[in-house]
Parts: structure tokens; C-alpha cells; sequence
């Protein structure tokens, strides 16, 4: 049984980046991919201080 590695964002086989800011660990085929998901992930702390602020 081996793990399937796949891009969190396009979900294309063997992604190479590791997102270390992420605490999920998600993992990227590459640059573009790893700059859409930063994207989502600053959206997604916004969102967490917003929560946190009301
Ligand atoms: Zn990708």
C-alpha cells in the first residue's frame, strides 16, 4: 500500500512543495499551485481573526 501524494490545489500526482505555513502540511505540484493555495490559506486566517475579533 503506498500513500498517494497529490497537489491540493489541481490534485495532479507527485507534488514536490510542501507548504510549511499551512498546519495542515498541504502539498503543491509547484509555484502556481503553492500561490493559489497561500492565497486560500491568507483568506482562511482572515476569516479565523474575524471569528476570533467579534
Ligand atoms: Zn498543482
Amino acid at each position: 500500500m503506498r500513500t498517494e501524494l497529490r497537489c491540493t490545489e489541481c490534485d495532479s500526482e507527485g507534488p514536490k512543495i510542501i507548504s510549511l505555513r499551512n498546519p495542515a502540511r498541504e502539498r503543491y505540484c509547484g509555484r502556481f499551485c503553492l500561490d493559489k493555495g497561500h492565497e486560500s490559506f491568507i483568506r482562511w486566517i482572515r476569516r479565523a481573526n474575524a471569528e476570533i475579533a467579534s
